[in-house]
């Protein structure tokens, strides 16, 4: 294939006709085609790689034919008008399947583009042979230039935002193609401006009306527009999102650029309400020609914008670190679904809870652990804060709460009894069904409510909703113990707290172990153990992880303690060995 054929079906691809559905507009000129020269077929074709494929048609109900049989591809190759009066006396087209179809007449004009390509033919088609006068052909000519005054009308309409009559999105990825193919060597920056955050879109159209967003949007654009040089462009992407192209010499002069730019923004408001609102960020991207897409770009470019929100200065360059934090925090929710899922990415370890008094194993915490496919362990500390936020908080839990009971069952039923704790994150309290799901789970085992405890932090235990509190009182009303996890990080007072019907409270780890360097933290847990059992409570320390401290709060009676001191979590099978063990000590 010839470069200028592989050109002409690039250009004939990107306007994106071929194998579209029928449109009036088209269809208008080829009914007056076939009138006009009182015949009965007339089309509107183009010419693919290999086929001869009809926009418009009167008169036939041929989609397509084979490029080698159409006349429409001989103007298309030629880029001139064609008359041939009688196909069945032409050598080429005498067996095609026109002449088979019982066609005898031809002639076409040439669809050019502005750029030269010719992208097929308009065409009349007679049963009779016959002949086309130079006036008959100009007319012709003259529907093939209406034919594409529509293509270029549609091309521009497409790229075109109508609000502001900037280009759009496509126009950017074809801008960005051609200037790939200049391969221009300087440092091309692109700049992502967000006049109004999307979160706040809704109240400000709420509060001011549609009509100010939409002139906000416009200034916005004409103001980008002045900035840049003759011939630069700004793109108009979403309702008060725009992006252009800025050649800089360094990182420094584009933040420069950057924080004029929204500075210039933020004094686009009027009235004190959008003034609030309106909070201008500018992310900035270098662009790699070659490299990228502009999807790629574009996208890269609005991460850095919306790490521009966070910063006070509202400009932020792009920053491939933070970025890959973003797609892994959103790989690990895409692939957490699957571990959810299929079996042996997730399981849990526990981690013996004993008594002071009896040095006894009372319990245990069931701690989730996950092994990624690709990544290996990751620490729920990691994990658990990111699924929490989302629909996967609810599938988590009830993950754990299965797996944590049908463990404790088998173990009861084996005869080690002890109480096996499940972390409950604050957003599961909003599930009205919560408790009656655990109950029934635990009911199927036949594992009775006091072999069962519920952790949940201390900060999701400050601010509860309705809900949160119904489920809190069927659990107290179920009989299931709730313990205050990480207490003492969340600064409420005990005195709060005892509103909430909880039996026990699990002194932080941060307070454990400052113990042995600090006076001060000593202070605060004996303070916090004498209070907590002032009101009623059973305390039990985390993270205890040697003999001093194991001693020390043993002396202030601490009930319990949990901590690598005592062991580490362990999966089930090295539980069972340690609570073999440590029972014959
Ligand atoms: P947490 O509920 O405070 O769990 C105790 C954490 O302290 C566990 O970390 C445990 O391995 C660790 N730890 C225990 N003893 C010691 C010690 O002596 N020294 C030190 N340095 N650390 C100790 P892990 O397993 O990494 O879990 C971290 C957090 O992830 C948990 O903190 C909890 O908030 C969350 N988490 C774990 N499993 C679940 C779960 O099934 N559901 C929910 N909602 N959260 C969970
Ligand atoms: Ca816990
Ligand atoms: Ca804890």
């Amino acid at each position: 294939m010839s470069v200028h054929e592989q050109d002409r079906l690039y250009a004939l691809k990107k306007l994106n006709l071929l194998d579209t559905v029928p449109s009036d507009s088209f269809d208008r000129i080829t009914r007056m085609a076939s009138q006009l020269f009182n015949l009965p077929i007339a089309a509107i074709s183009l010419t693919d790689e290999k086929r001869q494929w009809f926009k418009s048609r009167v008169g036939t109900d041929r989609s397509e034919i084979p490029r080698s049989d159409a006349c429409d591809s001989e103007v298309t190759e030629t880029a001139t008008g064609l008359t041939i009066p009688d196909l069945l006396a032409s050598p080429r087209y005498k067996n095609s399947v026109l002449v088979e179809s019982g066609i005898r007449f031809y002639a076409g004009a040439p669809l050019t583009t502005r750029e030269g390509y010719t992208l097929g033919a308009i065409c009349v088609l007679g049963n009779e042979p016959r002949s086309m006068t130079a006036a008959e052909l100009a007319v012709l000519q003259d529907l093939a230039a209406m034919v594409m005054d529509q293509i270029e009308l549609q091309r521009a309409y497409g790229r075109l935002d109508p609000l502001t009559d900037l280009p759009n999105r496509s126009q950017f990825a074809v801008d960005l193609q051609e200037m790939s193919r200049d391969h221009q060597p300087t440092s091309v920056y692109v700049l992502f401006s967000e006049v109004v955050d999307v979160a706040s879109m809704g109240s400000l159209q709420r509060v001011m009306g549609p009509a100010y967003v939409e002139e906000l949007a416009r200034s916005a654009g004409r103001l980008l527009g002045n900035t840049l040089p003759e011939g630069g462009r700004v793109y108009h992407l979403g309702p008060c999102q725009f992006a252009h192209l800025l050649i800089a010499d360094s990182d420094e002069d584009v933040v420069r650029e950057a924080l004029a730019l929204r500075e210039a923004l933020r004094r686009l408001t009027t009235g004190e309400a959008a003034a609030v609102m309106v909070r201008p960020a500018v992310g900035i991207a270098r662009l790699k020609l070659e490299e990228q897409n502009s999807i790629d770009i574009l996208r890269t470019a609005h991460s850095a914008c919306l790490d521009a929100r966070l910063t006070e200065k509202g400009v932020a360059l792009y920053s491939s670190e933070l970025d890959a934090d973003h797609q892994r925090r959103f790989q690990m929710l895409v692939d957490f679904r699957s571990a959810l899922e299929q079996p042996g990415q997730l399981h849990l370890e526990y981690q013996p809870r004993i008594s002071t008094r009896s040095s006894e194993t009372v319990g245990a915490e069931a701690l989730l652990r996950w092994t990624h496919p690709e990544w290996g362990n990751i620490s729920p500390t990691e994990f658990i804060p990111i699924i929490e936020q989302t629909q996967l908080a609810r599938p988590l839990t009830e993950w754990v709460m299965r797996s944590a009971i049908k463990q404790a069952a088998s173990w009861h039923a084996k005869g080690l009894t002890m109480c096996m704790s499940i972390n409950i994150s604050a957003s599961n309290l909003e599930e009205t069904d919560l408790v009656e799901r655990l109950l029934e789970e635990m009911r199927m085992h036949a594992l009775p409510v006091t072999s069962i405890e519920v952790e949940l932090t201390e900060s999701a235990l400050v601010d509860y909703s309705p809900i949160a509190s119904n489920q809190l009182d069927a659990l107290l009303k179920a009989g299931i113990r709730v313990a205050i996890d990480d207490f003492g990080t969340g600064y409420s007072s005990l005195a709060y707290l005892q509103e909430i019907p909880a039996q026990v409270v699990k002194i932080d780890r941060s307070f454990i172990q400052r113990i042995e360097q600090e006076k001060r933290s000593r202070t605060l847990v004996k303070a916090m153990i004498s209070m907590a059992h002032d009101l009623g409570y059973s305390v039990v320390a985390e993270g205890v992880e040697d003999h001093q401290t194991y001693a020390f709060l043993d002396s202030l009676g601490c009930d319990e303690v949990q901590g690598y001191f005592v062991s580490r979590p362990l999966p089930p099978e090295q539980f069972e060995q340690w609570m073999a063990t440590s029972t014959q000590e």
